[in-house]
């Protein structure tokens, strides 16, 4: 099923969820009414009524992903979600998604990132009372209905996803190498959720059922809806359908997660198959919650602004872009470019550490008001798509324990001052704080690249 790479270009972004006052002094108004509750099971539920278009998001969180494979056997999560889809006590094997289909769904699939493992499903209104009772049955009763003939062919079907989008994907090695070098080992976040043929291939129904029993329980999961319904009747039908199952058998493992601490500059070297070399900036920075998640937020994102148009005015770049991943464990920001024909990674490289200089040394910062809007305007189009808005009330509810977190992150906007951020690029943001990756276009290695020595 679709995975979600951890190092995805996705911006966190803010929202306000009453009246906001944006740089142009226009009001804005963000409706935010989730009401949040927890079954006897410990099941948590948050329910958001949205009523401007007949369909409903649902959104179904277990808070187990790649950073809980066991040791030995990298992307056992991402291979459990396979299974979640190949049958139950009441849908035939192979039938969960054209189940799905025939109630007129959209946007239905799984994922699994490095924290956690998302199924997900917008369905007609009329159609929710189904949809939760699908999502319930397999909660309760997909484990029982793993066999090895199922293990074996998703098995075949990770290996495929792999090659597809690691193996034989231009660069697709580049974010493997980067974890096992900004990693410590034995940190959970050192191997990529997605799994390798090798680490998969000894994985038993056991060790399917003991992941289970550890990880999949009502309480380690919560239930997101959003559209529209009327939330006593959703209340009524999810303590029928999620009411009877079983929380967690058996505690998660204890472990202790080693810091993330780059204290010099790394760099690694890959070489690659590909037409353009490629350089990537990567900094391990604080998780949401933490002093300096907001300030190296918008650090980042300002900084990459400013390499972006540096570096395509002085034609170092075919494209610039920068990524901000907010992580339980750690939080992964970058600013990635692909070179242009001709220019080096050491001049690209140079123009980044001479841009994050220079606005460390700044007064104030001139496009900070620019970056408020611009975030701004992507949350008033968000509400627009009842499954990002399903995910991103996951995100809130997990990290800050809050479904209605939008006003509180749109208030620390607010109060981000250009100070704050400046001292951003002298600490958290610094270069000695930065792995960087170069990658070498070299018509004899392979596609996805190899670690140069
Ligand atoms: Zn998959």
């Amino acid at each position: 099923m679709g995975l979600k790479i951890a190092w995805g270009a996705v911006a966190l972004s803010f929202a306000a969820c009453e009246p906001a006052r944006s740089p142009g002094g226009v009001r804005i108004s963000i409706p935010s009414n989730a009401t949040k509750f927890s079954l006897s099971n410990g099941l948590e539920v948050v329910l958001n009524e949205d009523h401007r278009a007949p369909f409903v998001a649902l959104n179904l969180r277990y808070h187990v992903g790649g950073k809980d494979d066991p040791v030995e056997h990298a992307g056992l999560a991402h291979l459990y979600e396979h299974l979640m889809f190949c049958g139950s006590a009441h849908v035939a094997r192979d039938d969960f998604l054209p189940t799905l289909d025939r109630l007129g769904a959209r946007a239905h699939n799984g994922t699994t990132t490095r924290d956690y493992t998302e199924y997900f499903e917008t369905v007609p209104a009329n159609a929710l009372d189904e949809a939760l009772w699908l999502e319930a049955d397999r909660m309760q009763t997909a484990v029982d209905h793993f066999d090895e003939a199922t293990l074996a062919r998703e098995k075949q079907i990770v290996d495929n996803e792999e090659k597809l989008k690691v193996e034989n994907s231009a660069l697709g090695n580049v974010s493997t190498f980067i974890a096992a070098a900004l990693y410590p080992p034995g940190h959970p976040y050192r191997h990529l959720p997605m799994g390798t043929p090798e680490t998969l291939r000894g994985v038993t129904l056991e060790d399917l059922h003991a992941f289970h029993d550890r990880y999949y329980g009502a309480d380690n999961a919560t239930l997101v809806l959003v559209g529209d319904f009327d939330s006593g009747v959703a209340r009524r039908l999810i303590e029928s359908y999620f009411g009877p199952a079983a929380p967690s058998k058996a505690p998660p493992p204890a472990r202790r997660v080693a810091a993330v601490t780059a204290s010099a500059t790394k760099r690694i070297r890959v070489n690659a198959a590909v037409p353009y070399g490629a350089v990537r900036v990567t900094w391990p920075l604080p998780v949401p919650g933490q002093p300096g998640f907001y300030e190296s937020w918008a650090g980042l994102t300002l900084a990459g602004w400013t390499v972006d148009s540096r570096a395509v005015e002085r034609k170092l770049a075919e494209s610039v872009s920068a990524s901000f991943a907010p992580g339980r464990l750690s939080t992964t920001g970058e600013i990635r470019a692909v070179l242009a024909p001709g220019a080096s990674a050491d001049a690209f490289v140079e123009l980044v550490s001479d841009v994050i200089h220079a606005l460390s040394n700044a007064t104030r910062l001139t496009y900070l008001p620019d970056l408020r809007s611009s975030v701004i305007g992507a949350d008033v189009f968000l509400q627009e798509d009842l499954y990002a808005r399903a995910s991103r009330t996951q995100f809130y509810d997990e990290a800050y324990g809050d479904p209605n977190h939008v006003m509180p992150e749109l208030r620390a906007l607010d109060a981000l001052e250009s100070s704050r951020v400046i001292d951003a690029y002298g600490s958290l943001l610094a270069m000695d704080r930065a792995l960087v990756t170069v990658v070498v276009a070299d018509p004899q290695a392979p596609l996805a690249g190899a670690e140069a020595p």
